[in-house]
């Protein structure tokens, strides 16, 4: 497979729309974003005034140094924070004025999450996990299906096994099969690909733009990798709490 943005087929549909939920508006529209810390009497702003569209389908990497508030950003991003000023859309709904319990539905049934940390069940098998996953969310897949759907990241034989008894790479593979399985309509991961090695994480790579050109999955992330940035339809950079690079979508 080859990875670099100009020769995939798109299949998304990228609008210019204003205003509402259409099928043609970003499906994020983030506007005058900031995000300031306060623990004791030191305050960090992490994000300052950040304008930023992303269209449905589309694949987008952020990166920028260490510190640059990309985390920030992708926590906004997902539900999990709220911004200390301005507006975060979400399919036309404001995440940043949204209650807890609203949030939370939508990290359930849209948005799927990969973490660094792993979040796999430790006393269930990678079946069991694949199934409790689309369990959770609403779309769940019987042992054929999850047999697949371990398949797909290389671990049809590992189906039986604890995720103890797995390599980090495994589990990496693991839980971004977890995700891919409940067919979130956004897909965020924070650095995931940053601890394994160079197989493992190419595999999880293809894995996430796959998921963004068939599926039609919206998937954003972050890394410090170029390479993987490349491989994105758009390139986001962060400096300093402040989009420098890739604002709105072409
Ligand atoms: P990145 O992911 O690009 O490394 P972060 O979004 O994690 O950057 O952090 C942006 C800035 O906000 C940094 O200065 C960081 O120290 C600060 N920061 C992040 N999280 C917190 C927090 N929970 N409390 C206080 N400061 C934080
Ligand atoms: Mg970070």
């Amino acid at each position: 497979m080859e990875l670099t943005a100009a020769s995939r087929t798109r299949r998304r549909v990228i609008g210019r729309t204003e205003g509402g939920p259409g099928p043609d508006a970003p499906i994020y529209r983030l506007r005058d974003v900031i995000r300031v810390y306060r623990e004791a009497d030191v305050e960090t702003i992490a994000l300052r005034g950040v304008d930023l569209d992303i269209a449905r389908g589309e694949s987008v990497a952020i990166v920028g140094r260490s510190g640059s508030g990309k985390s920030t950003l992708l926590n906004l991003l997902a539900g999990s924070d709220r911004p200390t000023a301005g507006s975060v859309a979400f399919l036309g709904r404001d995440l940043a004025t949204a209650d807890d319990a609203s949030r939370a539905a939508l990290r359930g049934s849209e948005i799927g999450i990969v973490y660094q940390a792993q979040n796999l069940a430790p006393m269930l098998s990678l079946l069991e996990n694949v199934r409790l996953a689309t369990w959770l969310c609403g779309r769940p897949l019987d042992v054929v299906g999850g047999r697949a759907a371990l398949a797909r990241v290389g671990l049809a034989d590992k189906a039986g096994r604890r995720p103890a008894h797995l390599s980090g790479g495994e589990q990496q593979r693991a839980a971004v099969c977890c995700v891919l399985a409940a067919r979130p309509t956004v897909l965020l991961a924070d650095e995931i690909t940053g601890e394994l090695d160079r197989e493992s994480a190419r595999l999880v790579l293809e894995l996430l733009i796959e998921a963004c050109d068939i599926n039609g999955t919206t998937v954003v992330l972050v890394t410090h990798d170029r390479e993987v940035a490349a491989a994105a339809d758009r390139i986001v950079e962060l400096r300093d709490g402040s989009i420098v690079d890739g604002a709105a979508f072409a």
